[in-house]
């Protein structure tokens, strides 16, 4: 039990006016066939000696949870879902609208509910192809305010930019090593010739 905070506050536990503390536990689950290990969150009365949560705690913890379970079976975990969303400014239902999911689909899978394999793929693809959201987005076109469009176009074209950099330095690094060997290969089929 790590405490992470105490303050003097109402403890809903005893009731009673006190300092409560903060903490940090390390939480064992099987959940789906699947052990777990997460760290979960709970506050702490002293005068019961008892560990309970709030509704926050309860919301994250779970979330917490799911996310070990995520991250168990190689999928992207809520906060990573976010930061693909959040790579191109889009809103959660805006993304589903570009993906022909239904409309909270995204905002579920950033939280509680854990997304299959098939929509995990789509997402990871998302994450790393700025070209494919660019043309999911023109074709949902008509269906967006042009304000979004033109947001979401905007830092799409941004990480467009920033990949079609990082491929070109992977291709030319790629040249150089093949260049290395060749040289290398070289050197050595002269030096067999001279023997
Ligand atoms: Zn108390």
């Amino acid at each position: 039990m790590n405490i992470i905070k105490t303050k003097k506050q109402l403890c809903t536990c005893c009731m009673e006016e006190h300092e409560v503390k903060t903490v940090i536990v390390s939480e064992h689950t099987v959940f789906k066939g699947e052990k777990l290990r997460y760290d979960a969150e709970y506050m702490y009365c002293d005068l019961a000696e008892e560990l309970y949560m709030t509704e926050e705690q309860i919301q994250y913890n779970d979330i917490q949870m799911k996310d070990a379970y995520r991250k168990k079976q190689g999928l992207l975990t809520s906060s990573q879902i976010v930061a693909i969303r959040a790579k191109y400014s889009i809103s959660q239902s805006d993304l589903c609208l570009l993906l022909g999911w239904g409309g909270k689909t995204i905002t579920r899978y950033e939280s509680h509910q854990i997304q299959d394999k098939a929509h995990d793929m789509i997402l990871k693809k998302l994450n790393v192809d700025p070209e494919w959201f660019i043309s999911l987005l023109y074709d949902a076109r008509g269906n967006l305010s042009e304000d979004s469009f033109r947001k979401y176009h905007e830092s799409a074209s941004f990480q467009y930019e920033k990949y079609r950099d990082l491929y070109l330095r992977k291709a030319i690094e790629a040249r150089r090593i093949r260049y290395t060997k060749n040289r290398f290969l070289q050197a050595e089929s002269n030096l067999a010739f001279q023997k």
